[in-house]
């Protein structure tokens, strides 16, 4: 589903040169349930902005579902995105001034979908997530639990293949970090999502099917 090959990543400005990404393979097969592991600064969040086409690989392959997404332009790498990726980060990135419904059915005003159905769509994705009695709360009314929820819902509204989580748990106390993995395996199991998390929590990481760690950019063998 997700294929890297010898993914570099270099951060250039006038005076500094880091070397984030050196020389990554890996292999994330479709419906699989991988962790990603390791110290602040190992380049982490690096790879899986490159997974989520949201930064671009220094030198490498990157093929998604068979295409060489290295070679897509721009445009081509938005629709990409849209269509087949989920995101959802450590901290939610709703947006306050919107409701709870309102929220989710974001994506879905950017693929132009008309409003009856994203309605639909959204209200389903959140009574997926288990908060169909939110629908007209405004974030700051939330949880942090209940709003990494929604942001799951947003991320799940357009039926993504791919989920790309970062630190999906890290500003959530073990209870409500427990809910939100529960949610997520379980759009592993019943959708068969594939999805990618970066986490600093091993029992969250053993929870998922397979951990990969790095160290300095590196895969640890
Ligand atoms: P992690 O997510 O594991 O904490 P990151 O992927 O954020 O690590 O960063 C990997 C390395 O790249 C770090 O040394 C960091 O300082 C550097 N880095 C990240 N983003 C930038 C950037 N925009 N410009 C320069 N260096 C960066
Ligand atoms: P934090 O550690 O501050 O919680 P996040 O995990 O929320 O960081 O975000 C990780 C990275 O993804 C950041 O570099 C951020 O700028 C970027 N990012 C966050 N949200 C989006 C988004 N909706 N679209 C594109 N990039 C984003």
């Amino acid at each position: 589903m997700i294929k890297l090959q010898n993914i570099e990543k270099v951060y250039r400005t006038d005076t500094i040169e880091t070397l984030a990404l050196n020389g990554i393979n890996l292999h994330v097969a479709k419906g699989e349930f991988l962790s990603i592991m390791g110290p602040s600064g190992c380049g982490k969040s690096t790879l899986l902005n490159i997974m989520g086409l949201l930064d671009e690989p220094s030198n490498g392959q990157l093929h998604i579902d068979g295409h060489t997404v290295t070679k897509l332009s721009d445009k081509e790498l938005a629709g990409f995105r849209n269509k087949r990726l989920g995101f959802i980060f450590q901290s939610y990135h709703l947006i306050n001034d919107l409701n709870v419904l309102d929220n989710v059915e974001l994506p879905l005003l950017y693929r132009k979908v008309n409003a009856k159905e994203r309605r639909r769509l959204a209200t389903a994705a959140l009574e997926k997530v288990g908060l169909s009695n939110r629908l007209r709360h405004f974030p700051t009314q939330l949880s942090g639990g209940q709003k990494q929820r929604v942001a799951i819902a947003r991320a799940i509204v357009g039926e993504p293949e791919i989920i790309l989580a970062d630190e999906p748990t890290g500003n959530l106390d073990s209870a409500m970090g427990n809910e939100v993995m529960d949610i997520l395996i379980q759009l592993n199991q019943q959708d068969k999502t594939t999805i990618v998390m970066v986490t600093h929590d091993e029992q969250m990481a053993r929870k998922t099917h397979r951990l990969v760690r790095l160290f300095d950019g590196a895969q640890v063998q």
